[in-house]
């Protein structure tokens, strides 16, 4: 992003290891991980105005106009429709812009300015709408992947004093993007592993890595995933507590799926099934941006995340279908399907952070397209073993504008997963309800009375909408960090830090 006032610190350079052996190229991987600031936010006291007008307000705000600017925003037919943008000249050209919002009070209308604009620094007027939801908007839209081809052009800027939250919130969902967008041969286990580690210690967290021999005894079945690859294993773990949390503070564990690259493994995935597995991360990805939300806002709360960065690759080392592995839970599983390692590498995880006791256990992961076959692109589906949460959940989707929708964890399937020479199966061996028989699998490894909610989620915007750029996306993580908020910090959710509004 071309903008001279930003403050993007390139702090990460392990990216620089993974190019020497991969691509030659020498530039760093990601950037965004500790950035202080939003390339897209501004403070120029010259900004040109922007004004958000709904239909029923259009006709109040052109009898404030000279006859001249009246007649010609009359003549255009502006009238304050979502998506509708009409420059609005004056005596030195542009002088401002009206943007309709429809009946939205949603963050959309406002995700698509930041390149519809021309070049330069705006300014929002007072409007029937929420500030802070049309700056989360703005910055949302913003994101572009820049990496290996320059922007046709640098986005509007926005001016903006406060709603630290909203900007908090996108540049952990840029964050996450920009992890997911990144080529699976920049980024292998180790630079995942890396960028974890470089967000853990700019929060002042303590950050943990297990690899090697470690790794295969802590946790095996991730080992069993990783075997086939050149580019072995690591689980990458932080530990964080707020500046206020007490030592007893509510504990939230994050599991992330971190698989660089799917490759469907020996049970190879078609080239259009293989072809975007460089996301298959964005299970990661979203957790660290859910880890930055809550360590942005300082919840009085203690985290602990941990991530399974792994390859899953085709070589003479790989599992193969049939393979029983012991987990680290010590249930066996046998191989039915090596596709089906997303379940594999978050069971040892889940297994670790349940046996911690959290207040609340979440997992992330792109694990099936039974989900995006069930739900689509745009809904992840949550799984929860605790209607509570689960209705937290859904309704700080709802008021967030970051939805999710539930599925069941249905007992009656739970035999499915039965297998005749394990304790149990990986896959099913009938065709229906895969994103359930997932859940159900993962499920056996979470310690029972542990408050669980488990996201089936796609990661992946497949074109270019308002706030949602084309590529790499971290859906419901803005919703799960409300109620994370909501439900374990009640005394402070009005002022949380986490609620872009109320
Ligand atoms: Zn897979």
């Amino acid at each position: 992003m071309a903008n001279s006032k930003c403050h993007i610190k390139t702090v990460y350079d392990s990216g620089a290891r993974a190019e020497k052996r991969y691509s030659g190229d020498a530039r760093n991987v990601t950037r965004l991980l500790t950035a202080a600031a939003l390339p897209c936010i501004d403070d120029d006291p010259n900004a040109k105005v922007i004004h958000a007008l709904r239909p029923d307000t259009v006709e109040s705000f052109i009898a404030g106009l000279t006859s001249a600017q009246a007649a010609y925003v009359v003549g255009s037919g502006f009238a304050g429709r979502t998506q509708e943008l009409l420059l609005l000249p004056g005596p030195a050209g542009i002088e401002a812009a009206l943007i309709g919002l429809g009946h939205d009070h949603s963050h959309h209308p406002f995700g698509d300015l930041a390149f519809r604009l021309p070049e330069g620094s705006w300014k929002l007027a007072a409007g029937d709408f929420d500030e802070a939801r049309a700056v989360l908007g703005f910055c949302l839209g913003a994101y572009r992947y820049t990496y290996f081809k320059s922007p046709r052009r640098a986005p509007a800027t926005l001016v903006c004093a406060g709603h630290a939250a909203a900007q908090a919130q996108a540049i952990s969902i840029w964050m996450a993007r920009e992890l997911v967008n990144t080529p699976a041969n920049l980024l292998g286990p180790t630079e995942l592993a890396d960028a974890c580690q470089a967000l853990a210690e700019a929060f002042g967290a303590h950050f943990i890595r297990t690899e090697g021999a470690a790794l295969e005894a802590a946790y095996p079945t991730i080992s069993a995933v990783g075997r086939g690859s050149d580019r072995p294993p690591v689980v990458a773990a932080f530990t964080w507590q707020g500046s206020t949390a007490a030592a007893d503070a509510p504990l939230v564990a994050l599991c992330g799926k971190g698989v660089v690259f799917d490759s469907g493994g020996y049970d190879l995935k078609p080239p259009s099934g293989m072809l975007m597995m460089k996301k298959d991360m964005g299970g990661a990805a979203s957790i660290l941006a859910l880890a930055r939300i809550v360590m942005e806002a300082d919840l009085p709360l203690r985290l602990s995340v941990r991530l399974g960065c792994v390859e899953n690759a085709v070589s003479g080392h790989a599992m193969r279908p049939l393979d029983v592995i012991r987990t680290r839970r010590g249930l066996s599983v046998e191989i039915g399907n090596t596709d089906a390692e997303g379940r594999l590498v978050l069971c040892d995880l889940l297994a670790e952070a349940s046996d911690e006791g959290p207040a609340l256990l979440v997992n992330c992961a792109t694990l099936t397209g039974a989900a995006r076959v069930a739900l689509g692109p745009d809904l992840p589906v949550l799984f929860c073993n605790d209607d509570e949460w689960a209705e937290a959940l859904l309704a700080a989707g709802a008021s967030e504008t970051d939805p999710m929708w539930r599925l069941p964890l249905h007992d009656g399937y739970d035999s499915w997963l039965d297998s005749p020479v394990a304790d149990l199966n990986n896959v099913s061996g009938k065709s229906h309800a895969g994103a359930i028989i997932a859940a159900l699998f993962m499920r056996r490894f979470v310690a029972p009375g542990t408050p669980w909610a488990h996201l089936d989620t796609y990661c992946w915007n497949d074109g270019n909408r308002p706030s949602r750029p084309e590529g790499g996306e971290a859906p419901a993580m803005r919703a799960f960090a409300r109620a994370i908020a909501d439900k374990l910090l009640p005394h402070l959710a009005a002022h949380s830090g986490v609620a872009v509004a109320t």
